[in-house]
């Protein structure tokens, strides 16, 4: 199944009185649960507080509208790269990706990429935070594994190994399934590499 209503674009108009939203003014957005994944409102404060409403946001929160700048300044390529890799790969929705989607969405927002809007805990215990991209406004719902520290470093070289081009998608699909979820790996039934090998032993 594709996950791409996980993904949602800010609105350049507001959601209840569709007249344009102010440059570098206070926005109310809202994520609203439907069966389909989420719909997305972007408005006005005033008319957040004053329109009639039958439903209760999933999520909900204060940010500052930035109108679309035409040509803007080309950001190192590396962090567009990071988030054209978050992008594709909660798009993807591979369960075998989620730890590698959790912590790219981690280091973006402390490049201050994304800003954490909301975090919900679900029924089932899990937890979905919500990433909004600072620049562009959209909003990604991204699942919270609740990796443990001991995994994270591992995770952190996988999302850097992407961003290097040193592994593919594929590649690291495959080692996170391997893994078997949390078990650190002993028996690895594929020859590691060379320096995997190395890392195993310094364990
Ligand atoms: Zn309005």
């Amino acid at each position: 199944m594709s996950q791409e209503w996980n993904i949602r674009s800010r609105g350049h108009i507001c959601s209840f009185c569709q007249k344009p939203l102010v440059d570098r003014a206070p926005v109310v957005s809202a994520l609203k649960e439907t069966a389909g994944g989420y719909e997305r409102f972007d408005c006005h404060p005033e008319c957040w507080k004053t329109a009639e409403r039958d439903w209760t946001p999933f999520s909900q929160w204060d940010g500052v509208y930035f109108a679309p700048v035409k040509e803007e300044k080309k950001e190192p390529l590396k962090k567009e790269d990071a988030g054209e890799l978050l992008r594709k790969l909660v798009t993807l929705d591979d369960p075998a990706m989620k730890n590698v989607v959790y912590v790219l969405a981690v280091m973006l927002e402390r490049s201050k990429i994304l800003v954490e809007r909301d975090a919900r805990e679900q029924e089932d215990g899990t937890i979905r935070r919500v990433y909004e991209d600072r620049k562009n406004g959209d909003t990604f719902v991204i699942l919270d594994p609740r990796l443990r520290l001991e995994n994270l470093g591992e995770v952190q070289q996988q999302v850097v190994a992407l961003l290097s081009g040193t592994k593919t998608l594929g590649e690291v699909a495959k080692e996170e399934e391997g893994d078997g979820g949390d078990a650190p790996k002993e028996d690895a039934t594929e020859t590691p590499a060379p320096d995997e090998a190395a890392d195993a032993k310094a364990d």
